[in-house]
């Protein structure tokens, strides 16, 4: 595979990664310029294009049936359009003053120096893999990438017990556990925090602790996992914390992941101290005039702290990629951060949050006022309106919005949204009290739990010393 010859005017972009942030912009480069313009060629290791991560919880808990389903763009539809997708190839070294980049063939083991006229980094993030006996023994899965979904569901077919355990209780940790419920599991969830979902405050993750329990799952806080223990075929029989251990026939590790980025260190590209790549606004890595990089694999400026954080979440994989796509297509977009908007559920139960947490707001420098209300999902006189639990943060003597958590049950996750647009517009909390939100007794109260929560902060603001 040698690709330096000679390309008369037309130039190459070269992309690294073949998921939602490197297929984005590939795909939005596409549209904005044909192939006799510009050559596409993208590399990826694994075995898929555009495939939804995020689905992997509910294809392993049978809410969807088939893996193909999780695949927005297959490989063959992409070089349809005219992008030269590399299944099974890895890039191994960027060579930035050369503007090439060096990738193998992870079948044949050749390899070969591609040249590049742009180039796209989209690597995405790595698991975190914890450095432990056992670690690696078979029945312990991770769930990054569709192979791991799939080797999960094999060993779920073949092993007859029913013990799980999940380590850790990030979203990825309560989406897992409630795949292995449905499966028919018994949980226990290993947790390194003093509550799950540490993306909320720990009153907020007290709720969500309660609720898993009320599902039978076993939740167990503050506690490390020091060992995976084994059988003597070599599976593993259990999980072992400082005090305690966990009878389990598989185990499933959701402990987070860091930013995929040894290739951009080893070529001397900037990264901040999350180790996520830095760009400017317009996704353009500091400093290189024709690099760019989006996804897991960059930090992003949050809005409401204004610090560089480190977020993996494919909604903004997606929009980087269309960023990205429109520059390097000769369009004009920027990416202007973030508010840090979540949501996830564990079977019934829906958790949301955006904003700052307490702990961000104090590191911030931020003096704050916080309420938590208790509301309903639908007019309490209508069938089916279930109790929801809202927490705001609102900055002291501005009133300025700061974050808001949400834990309740059929509506609750994404009413998220309303905080995460008036975090967007600067709103202040007694603002929001006069937003005209839809009304009528299937949806909400008349007065949504939300706007409920902003008259109480916006009180809180008003009483403050
Ligand atoms: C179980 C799970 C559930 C999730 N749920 C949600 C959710 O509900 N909502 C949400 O917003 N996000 C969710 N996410 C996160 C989301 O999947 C990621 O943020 C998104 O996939 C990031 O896209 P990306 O393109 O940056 O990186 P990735 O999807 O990680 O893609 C990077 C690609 O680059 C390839 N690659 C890396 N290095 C090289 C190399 N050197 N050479 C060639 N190829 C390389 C990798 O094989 C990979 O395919 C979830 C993730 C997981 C694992």
């Amino acid at each position: 595979m040698s690709m330096s010859g000679t390309r008369g005017d037309r130039r190459r972009l070269v992309v690294i990664g073949g998921d939602a942030a490197g297929m984005s912009a590939a795909s939005q480069a596409r549209r904005l310029k044909d192939a006799d313009e510009l050559e596409i060629v993208a590399f990826e290791r694994g075995n898929f294009t555009s495939y939804s991560a995020c689905g992997i919880p509910y294809w392993v808990g049978g809410d969807v049936a088939e893996r193909d389903e999780l695949i927005a763009r297959t490989p063959e539809e992409h070089r349809a359009r005219g992008i030269d997708v590399r299944l099974r190839t890895e890039v191994t070294e960027i060579d930035v003053d050369g503007r090439r980049v060096h990738a193998r063939d992870l079948e044949s083991g050749a390899g070969s120096w591609v040249s590049y006229d742009r180039l796209v980094i989209a690597t995405g993030a790595r698991p975190v893999r914890p450095e432990m006996p056992g670690a690696d023994a078979p029945g312990v899965h991770g769930v990054q990438t569709l192979d791991d979904g799939q080797a999960l569901l094999d060993t779920l077919g073949a092993t007859r017990g029913r013990r799980a355990v999940v380590v850790g209780a990030g979203y990825i940790g309560v989406e897992m556990a409630e795949a292995l419920i449905k499966r028919g599991y018994e949980v226990t969830v290993v947790n390194r925090g003093s509550e799950p979902m540490s993306t909320l405050d720990p009153d907020m993750g007290r709720l969500v602790h309660r609720a898993m329990e009320g599902l039978g799952i076993t939740m167990v806080n503050d506690a490390e996992v020091t060992k995976v223990l084994t059988g003597d075929d070599g599976r593993v029989r259990a999980v072992a914390t400082q005090n305690a251990e966990y009878p389990a026939d598989v185990v499933v590790l959701g402990i987070g992941v860091r930013p995929e980025t040894g290739l951009a260190r080893a070529a001397g590209l900037p990264l901040g101290d999350h180790g996520g790549l830095l760009t400017d606004l317009s996704m353009r890595v500091r400093g290189h005039e024709d690099i760019w990089a989006g996804g897991d694999c960059v930090e992003v400026l949050d809005l409401v702290s204004g610090r560089e954080r480190h977020i993996a979440l494919g909604t903004h994989a997606n929009k980087h990629g269309q960023v990205i796509g429109t520059n390097v297509g000769g369009g004009y977009a920027t990416f202007p951060g973030v508010v840090g908007t979540a949501v996830s559920k564990v079977c019934d139960l829906e958790i949301a949050r955006t904003g700052l947490r307490e702990k961000d707001a104090r590191r911030a420098g931020l003096r704050y006022e916080t309420v938590i209300i208790e509301s309903t999902s639908r007019a309490g006189y209508y069938p089916g309106a279930s109790p929801m639990t809202v927490k705001m943060l609102a900055e002291r003597r501005t009133g300025r919005l700061l974050g808001v958590q949400i834990v309740g049950r059929e509506g609750a996750g994404k009413r998220v949204d309303i905080a995460a647009v008036a975090l967007t517009a600067g709103l202040t909390v007694e603002q929001m009290t006069a937003l005209d939100l839809g009304y009528a007794p299937p949806f909400s109260p008349v007065w949504d739990p939300v706007l409920v929560a902003a008259r109480k902060a916006a009180q809180a603001v008003r009483r403050a010393p």
